[in-house]
């Protein structure tokens, strides 16, 4: 789950990480009262779940309440396109207003996990400001890279390693080894997936300062964190998606026409692949899990169904937990109550199969059946074509 760059602020001050004093504003009216509390100059930095804010114009310098009000109007209600949004923009809700600060310097921080090497690494480099991408490719010597064992934890050469490797003032170096270790404690404790600050600043009296905050937490973790979860902003995510996450579907929208039920989540990447295979292309990502519910089929069906893109379904079901007569009295449920337009090709296989095949026959409905999924996902890939 992405959050915004104020909540993750949030965060950041409960560990005591370093950030300039702000406060978030839906309106030109509270964003003036928050400026002229914090005193000018401040930045005015929409708040949306993409990074490239400040070339897109969605991150501004206001140096009275005159320009605040000017660059509030601006900024507010806009759908703010930059390099992470795509064409269609994100629309902007909230802005945050904070104290403008003045820099000596730009770093690159993060805290990532390494699945190849089972261990969390952090990034720090001097090209602060920069798609981190471009210093990997343009200038790699710029960047630190000190991975750490999760199970031992965080040690004092890792923080050495990389305040070093940033060159850090060493006036100040108590400060940075100590905001450091806070973001690596915050990251565990808070089972982050991604951690990053670009800029990190070298304030004017070379102390740690994070000007930006990016944080993705891991959606299999929230239940750990009841107060975490009340981040979550649904009008940041497609609403198909938030609908399903509602009745505990994993689904992920996609661009093609085909659009796939399946119960287990290898399944589904099977199904997806075997479509492309078929010279067609998965509009969805569903599963509904291993032990879903009849209403779960029904719910995953309207989901699919929503989505204008679709032009054929195909569902594949293994019947284990859920057998394959659960599974057919769903879906010829789900198809009178929904009302389906499109082509529908089911292969089903597993418990009580017999029993579902002749559910699914004795319906009355126009439903295709194959016997292989490759029967199956070319029979689809017809139908769309
Ligand atoms: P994004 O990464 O989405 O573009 P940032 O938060 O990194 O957004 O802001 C973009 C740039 O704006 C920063 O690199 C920094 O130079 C400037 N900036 C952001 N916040 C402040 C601030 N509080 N004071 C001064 N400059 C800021
Ligand atoms: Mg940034």
């Amino acid at each position: 789950m992405k959050i915004h760059e104020f909540q993750a602020k949030e965060l950041f001050a409960r560990y005591s990480v370093p950030i300039p004093d702000g406060g978030v504003a839906q309106n030109v009216d509270k964003s003036v009262e928050i400026g002229c509390g914090l005193g000018f100059p401040v930045a005015v930095k929409a708040q949306i779940h993409a990074g490239g804010r400040g070339k897109g114009g969605g991150v501004k310098l206001a140096a009275d309440s005159n320009e605040l009000k000017a660059c509030a109007e601006q900024i507010l209600g806009i759908k703010l396109v930059t390099p992470q949004t795509g064409p269609e923009g994100q629309t902007v809700s909230k802005v945050l207003i904070e104290k403008a600060v003045s820099i000596r310097q730009e770093f690159y921080f993060s805290i990532l996990l390494d699945r190849d090497t089972a261990s969390l690494v952090i990034l720090a480099s001097t090209a602060g400001g920069m798609d981190i991408e471009e210093t990997a490719t343009e200038s790699p010597d710029k960047i630190t890279r000190v991975s750490v064992n999760p199970l031992i934890g965080l040690q004092p050469h890792h923080l050495r390693q990389v305040a070093f490797g940033l060159g850090v003032p060493r006036e100040n170096m108590k400060a940075w080894l100590a905001c450091i270790a806070s973001l690596y404690r915050l990251f565990i404790e808070n089972d982050c997936s991604l951690l990053e600050i670009n800029p990190l600043i070298v304030t004017e009296n070379g102390s740690p300062l994070a000007l930006d905050a990016k944080i993705i937490l891991d959606d299999s973790a929230l239940f750990r964190h009841p107060d975490l979860k009340e981040y979550r902003d649904a009008s940041e995510e497609d609403p198909l998606e938030a609908e399903a996450r509602r009745h505990n579907l994993n689904y992920i929208r996609l661009s093609g026409n085909v659009g796939n039920m399946v119960n287990g989540a290898g399944l589904a990447m099977a199904t997806m692949d075997i479509i492309k295979r078929a010279g067609a292309e998965p509009a969805n990502f569903l599963d509904v899990g291993g032990g879903a519910t009849r209403e779960m089929v029904e719910k995953g069906f309207q989901i699919i169904l929503s989505d204008s893109q679709v032009k054929g379904i195909l569902i594949n079901i293994f019947g284990g937990i859920l057998r394959c007569d659960v599974l057919a009295s769903g879906i010829v449920k789900a198809v009178k109550n929904v009302g389906v337009k499109v082509p529908l090709v089911i292969r089903m296989e597993g418990t009580n199969v017999e029993q579902g095949r002749r559910i699914l026959a004795d319906s009355g409905l126009e439903l295709l059946t194959a016997d292989t999924l490759a029967d199956a996902a070319s029979k689809v890939a017809e139908m769309v074509r």
